[in-house]
């Protein structure tokens, strides 16, 4: 019969293998696990804090991936056997695969930040996975009953972490929206490290247009969160420092999703070794991991790179299944940010396989230009845009 290629996780990395290798493989039988009947994307949740985009407009649904011919259960992995190439489902169904793409993306680490477990999710939202929507709404609520002159306070984990600019848009979105409509509040950003991804395009831009309501604070300066309290909205950093908050949003430390540390698919680091050519594991190779669960350094976890990488698993996975050479492997990589109205900014990266793991092709990328460039940021806000609508439309159809 036709090969079988299932599909775990229906997010950035597995609902783009899946479309496209129906769409380049019509030979395949391709399954796709996911529990989520509609998904709300973490890119441009940012967005909605700051007052936007609605949740409509981040919410895709899966009809179009069933109407290209894609068997959809939807129902949790709950087991892999390896040797036996079969997957068990919580809902009790075994599904049996010739090549297996596992992109389950992040598991909040619960607990590694101490006060910060599954029940203080609910007073001080992460809204770092995507899901129902219902931790982004939670945020964006809290912001809009919190009293002009408060403090929102978000606390920025070490790396790596999912999305390495997404706290920094986060910010500017928040300020957005509190430059608007509470401007006696500011946001108080405490960070595990020191510097961070477009550093300087970002602060340039908070210094443009939210003059002092941006405080970031790096670890340097105390600004490493030690503990939280969520009852009373406190976080504490290394030093002892109480910072009371109106709203808090928590970034946690992550590792792979459960079903990867379960599956004995991840390294001690708590992310997944893979082949660079191929997205093979280290430990499975007839499973590919690819998107936030695997070890991409120095790859952002990015959904722009869940979906380059989804291609050549998926043409890797293929070529051995024909006893062919896998394809010659480039990812590309391009991570926009909002940082207010029509003000937006890029870091854009090339890699490649080397001997070690993934590197960057030397001279391929960079940030867009510093300076006072009102156009090119006016520019670059509709290319974010662009980029979302194309890159959803290549996971959803
Ligand atoms: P996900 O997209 O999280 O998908 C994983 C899926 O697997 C989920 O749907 C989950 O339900 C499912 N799953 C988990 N476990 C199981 C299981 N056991 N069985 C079945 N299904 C399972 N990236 C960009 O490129 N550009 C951006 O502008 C951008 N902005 C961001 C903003 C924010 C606020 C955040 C948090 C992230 C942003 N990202 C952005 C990063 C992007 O969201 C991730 O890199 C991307 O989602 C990773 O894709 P993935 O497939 O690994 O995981």
């Amino acid at each position: 019969g036709a090969a079988r290629l299932l599909v775990i996780g229906g997010g950035f990395g597995g609902a783009s293998a899946a479309r496209f290798a129906r769409t380049q493989y019509p030979e395949l039988q391709v399954t796709l696990v996911e529990p989520l009947t509609r998904f709300v994307t973490c890119p441009y949740g940012n967005l909605l804090l700051g007052g936007y985009r609605q949740i409509g407009d981040i919410t895709h649904s899966y009809d179009g991936l069933r109407a290209a011919g894609i068997r959809i259960l939807h129902d949790w992995a709950e087991g892999i056997d390896a040797a036996g190439k079969r997957v068990r489902l919580r809902g009790g169904e075994t599904l049996a695969y010739d090549k297996l793409i596992l992109s389950p993306g992040i598991a909040i680490r619960y607990g590694a930040l101490p006060g910060y477990d599954e029940a203080a999710a609910q007073a001080l939202p992460h809204a770092w996975v995507p899901g129902d929507g219902s931790q982004t709404l939670l945020l964006r609520r809290q912001l809009e009953a919190m009293e002009d002159g408060g403090v929102v306070g978000i606390s920025i984990p070490a790396n790596p972490f999912r999305c390495p600019p997404g706290p920094y848009e986060r910010i500017s979105m928040i300020a957005a929206y509190l430059k608007r409509h509470k401007p006696r509040s500011k946001v108080l950003a405490l960070d595990a490290k020191d510097a961070f991804s477009k550093q300087g395009l970002f602060q340039d831009g908070w210094k443009a247009l939210y003059g002092d309501m941006v405080e970031w604070v790096p670890a340097s300066k105390d600004g490493k969160v030690a503990r939280v309290d969520p009852a009373a909205k406190v976080f504490e950093t290394e030093f002892g420092e109480r910072h009371r908050l109106a709203v808090g949003n928590v970034i946690p430390p992550q590792s792979a999703a459960r079903i990867v540390l379960d599956s004995g698919l991840a390294a001690q680091t708590g992310w997944a070794e893979v082949d660079p050519r191929t997205l093979a594991s280290r430990a499975a190779p007839d499973i590919h991991i690819i998107g936030d669960a695997n070890n991409g350094a120095p790859m952002p976890k990015s959904g722009y790179i869940a979906n380059s990488t989804a291609k050549q698993a998926v043409a890797s996975a293929v070529a051995a299944l024909r006893g062919e050479a896998p394809p010659e492997a480039v990812y590309f990589n391009t991570c926009y940010s909002h940082v207010g109205d029509d003000y937006g900014i890029s870091i854009v990266g090339i890699f490649r396989p080397g001997p070690n793991g993934f590197v960057e092709v030397p001279n391929s990328g960079g940030v867009s230009p510093r300076g006072d460039l009102p156009e090119q940021r006016r520019l670059e806000a509709i290319h974010a845009d662009t980029w979302y609508a194309s890159i959803t439309r290549d996971m959803f159809g």
